[in-house]
């Protein structure tokens, strides 16, 4: 997230526009049921405020979009994606959750529930890099995540430590699906052909972000699954080594590395994750591993992959 933009939304409590005042006479929230807080985070057609609901002191974290801006920049159907696909995703812990959305004539909002212990990328930052029992426990959490949103068939496009968040018990809660794809369930969502007809075709400009995009987005090819694997490769990697694979002055350099496959794992890694990110981070989406054998990959080998995985208390971070 890194943008600007302004005007969205009073920045404190309640300072609502008087078409917002009365009470709703249904379910549908409005501004006016709410107190708004601080920003907490700013995206580039959103800025993200927290909030209490006034009637039951709940605590939630609020997206608001500008409509004129949305408007603007052809994003309506990107908002209207992004509500979908967190619809398709809700019955997982994995995911942060959207409890109501409502609108004004300005802006439109999203009421998600609030993850108060921030960006996977500031612990990463701020430890330098996680030894590997927590890079096992934390991988095989988002591990578990985009796996149950590709049967979903809903594609991220956008995953990095910024959109992964923390919530009160440390457990990792992924956000932000402004950039998704949703493609029709098959039954087998995993490494479709590369040029598998899918149902929208923006998906086939670059979206993400330049560190973790794969090569064959790169290519100008669709996004797939696998394209959400490689990021999480690259995810892994960063908690490991503390830096991402592919890291270059500017973004062309980047991308050059991207293409050339060119990145260098520290000879501290141990074998067993070094194998793994070997086996993750191939150029050719089809020949990398897909999320169910990551899943049997002896870096997960003490991981039990059911229920128990967001029930057991996370390791504590270091
Ligand atoms: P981008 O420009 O990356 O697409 P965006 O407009 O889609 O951003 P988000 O990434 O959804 O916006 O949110 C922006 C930031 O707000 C996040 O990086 C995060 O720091 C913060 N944030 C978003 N949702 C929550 C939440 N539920 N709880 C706590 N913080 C949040």
């Amino acid at each position: 997230p890194n943008a600007t933009k302004t005007n969205l939304v009073p920045k404190t409590a309640g300072a609502s526009r008087p078409s917002s005042r009365a009470t709703s006479p249904n379910n549908i929230k409005r501004v006016s049921d709410f107190s708004f807080g601080e920003i907490i985070g700013e995206g580039s057609y959103s800025t993200v405020l927290s909030a209490t609901e006034i009637s039951t002191k709940r605590e939630y974290a609020i997206k608001v979009l500008d409509k004129r801006h949305i408007i603007k920049e052809k994003k309506v159907k990107y908002v209207n994606i992004e509500k979908e696909a967190l619809y398709l995703i809700s019955k997982h812990p994995g995911f942060i959750r959207l409890f109501y959305t409502f609108q004004d004539a300005q802006n439109l909002y999203f009421v998600f529930s609030l993850a108060r212990n921030g960006e996977l990328l500031d612990y990463i930052n701020k430890l330098g890099r996680f030894n590997e029992a927590c890079v096992q426990y934390y991988g095989a959490l988002l591990l578990d995540s985009i796996d149950f949103m590709h049967t979903q068939g809903v594609i991220h496009r956008d995953l990095k430590p910024e959109n992964i968040l923390l919530d009160d018990n440390m457990r990792t809660k992924i956000i932000d699906f402004g950039s998704a794809k949703i493609q029709k369930v098959t039954g087998k969502t995993e490494s479709l052909p590369d040029d598998f007809p899918v149902n929208n075709n923006h998906s086939r400009s670059f979206v993400g972000t330049a560190r973790y995009v794969s090569p064959e987005v790169l290519n100008d090819k669709n996004a797939s699954t696998a394209s959400d694997v490689w990021a999480f490769g690259c995810i892994l990697f960063q908690m490991l080594t503390g830096k991402p694979p592919f890291v270059a002055g500017n973004e062309y350099l980047v991308f050059q590395k991207i293409l050339h496959l060119s990145y260098e794992i520290p000879v501290d890694v141990s074998d067993t994750a070094s194998d793994l990110m070997k086996k993750i981070l191939i150029l050719h989406p089809s020949e990398r591993l897909t999320t169910e054998e990551i899943r049997n990959h002896p870096f997960f080998s003490a991981v039990r992959f059911d229920k128990s995985l967001w029930e057991i208390a996370p390791p504590r971070l270091k």
